[in-house]
C-alpha cells in the first residue's frame, strides 16, 4: 500500500483515523494525482473547481 501525504501540508494519511482518511481528496491533472487532507481540501476546493472550469471552457 502506497503511503499518501498531503500535497499542501505534507500530513500523512496514515496519521488519520479511517473516517478522516475517507475524506481525503484526490486532485488529478496532467502531471498525475495529488492528495489533500480534508482541511487543505476545504481551502483548496474552490481553486480545484475553478481550474476544472477553465479547462472545460
Ligand atoms: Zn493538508
Amino acid at each position: 500500500m502506497t503511503e499518501v501525504a498531503c500535497a499542501r501540508c505534507g500530513r500523512s494519511r496514515a496519521d488519520d483515523d479511517a473516517l478522516t482518511a475517507m475524506s481525503w481528496v484526490t486532485d488529478v491533472d496532467e502531471r498525475g494525482s495529488r492528495q489533500y487532507c480534508p482541511r487543505c481540501a476545504r481551502e483548496n476546493i474552490r481553486g480545484i473547481e475553478a481550474k476544472l472550469k477553465d479547462e472545460w471552457w
